[in-house]
């Protein structure tokens, strides 16, 4: 296991956002993801798992993240009525997208336009036209922070909105899903969802997806607009002019930046609506984060 020291995070964000990581791994076999658990625990780190990026601000670390992308296993197989597909945590979301629309899988193809992993898409049970990735898992394998792996059904999940067990119970490693054949409208309807979202998101400026979750009964981007957040920035970052509830990076953004926003938009809405609105996005800096284990 190569362990580098003081790492630049912002590339690994899709907003390009970041400070320095202290310790900063690749993992490619659960081995190496056992010993890194254990190297951590004896160092008295805080872990933070890092997928895509899509959902993540980073600012200075004080910790060990751990790069899942390597985990790239994909192994693909026929089913009764579909096809059976077991990926590694850090198989891009696209690549079982591309696949779903070539083969006419059902549904799965709904989650196109953002650059998660596998790991990260369960971890976030990410959602999107009516559809959210724990619709279509079987199982899920993961390590426990005691370095134990586990295969466990998806009825033994408590999935929610944008919510699943992970990273709490530990590292997703893969996941198996099954996808039912029989969609002959699929390139059809991708297309039209594709237009949408490059319609209501921004496309051009670096992003990390939607800040806030929705409220019951509401939607963040709204409440942002009513509140005049749509367009409103700080520095280098910016509630989008197209999704309010999009922040981008307008050149040169910080996490300060961000943490300042964030506050700003939160203080307006409850203000406003007496709503307290929750982040979907994680927020990375010193050994905080919603997304650390510490050990
Ligand atoms: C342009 C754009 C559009 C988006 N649209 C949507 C959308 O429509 N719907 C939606 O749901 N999201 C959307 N997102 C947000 C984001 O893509 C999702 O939340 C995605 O699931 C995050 O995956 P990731 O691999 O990038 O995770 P990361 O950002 O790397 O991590 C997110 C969280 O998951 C944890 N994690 C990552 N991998 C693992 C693992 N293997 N084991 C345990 N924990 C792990 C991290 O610790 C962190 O807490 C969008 C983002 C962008 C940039």
């Amino acid at each position: 296991m190569e362990l580098l020291r003081n790492v630049d995070l912002a590339p690994f964000t899709s907003i390009r956002i970041g400070g320095k990581a202290s310790f900063f791994a690749s993992v490619r076999d659960p081995e190496a993801l056992r010993d890194l658990i254990f190297f951590a625990r004896e160092k008295d780190l805080p872990l933070f798992v890092l997928g895509g990026g899509s959902n993540t601000v980073f600012g200075d670390v004080e910790g060990l993240v751990l790069n899942l992308r390597p985990m790239k296993r994909l192994k693909v197989v026929e089913a009764k009525g579909g096809l059976r597909i077991e990926a590694g945590a850090g198989v891009p979301l696209r690549e079982i997208v591309s696949l779903a629309l070539r083969e006419k899988l059902k549904g799965f193809y709904r989650l196109s336009g953002f650059p998660a992993t596998m790991g990260g898409a369960v971890t976030m049970n990410a959602g999107a036209f009516g559809v959210e990735v724990a619709d279509f898992l079987e199982t899920v394998t993961f390590m426990d922070w005691e370095g134990k792996i586990h295969r466990v059904g998806r009825e033994e999940l408590d999935f929610g909105y944008r919510r699943s067990p992970f990273p709490g119970s530990g590292v997703v490693l893969s996941c198996e899903l099954f996808l039912e054949r029989g969609d002959t409208e699929a390139q059809a309807v991708f297309e039209d969802l594709r237009r949408k979202r490059n319609s209501t998101q921004p496309l051009r400026l670096p992003t990390s997806g939607s800040t806030f979750k929705n409220p019951p009964g509401a939607y963040a981007g709204k409440l942002l607009e009513e509140v005049g957040m749509k367009g409103y920035r700080i520095g280098g970052v910016a509630f989008s002019e197209v999704h309010a509830n999009f922040l981008v990076n307008c050149g040169g953004g910080s996490l300060g930046e961000v943490l300042r926003i964030v506050e700003e938009a939160k203080r307006r809405v409850r203000e406003e609506f007496g709503i307290e609105l929750e982040e979907e996005v994680r927020l990375v800096e010193g050994r905080c984060s919603d997304g650390w284990k510490v050990l």
